[in-house]
């Protein structure tokens, strides 16, 4: 028999078979929010929400997560001046 895995959300709220979870992912970056999906669901990195009230409430704590680091780290330049790719064939040769 297999057994069946027991999801928990952030706010303590344990999934049942007719609630409508949806699945998280945040780095120091970005947050992603993803529709259910039982086996991703199972990864260690995938947080578990049980519905849009706790969605909302991950997404201000990531960005609050994120406002605090502002203060911490140098902030890092936006535009990539330097790293642009040239195209390998320059002006037409003439023969
Ligand atoms: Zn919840």
């Amino acid at each position: 028999m297999a057994a069946t895995p027991l999801f928990t959300c952030t706010c303590g709220v344990q999934k049942k078979t007719s609630n409508h979870w949806i699945l998280a992912v945040t780095s120091a970056q970005d947050v992603k929010f993803m529709p259910w999906d039982a086996k991703l669901a199972l990864e260690d990195h995938v947080i578990v929400l049980c519905g849009e009230r706790c969605a909302a409430a991950l997404l201000s704590r990531c960005l609050g997560d994120w406002k605090a680091s502002e203060y911490a780290a140098v902030p890092a330049p936006v535009a990539s001046a330097a790293a642009s790719p040239q195209p390998a064939a320059a002006a037409s040769a003439a023969a």
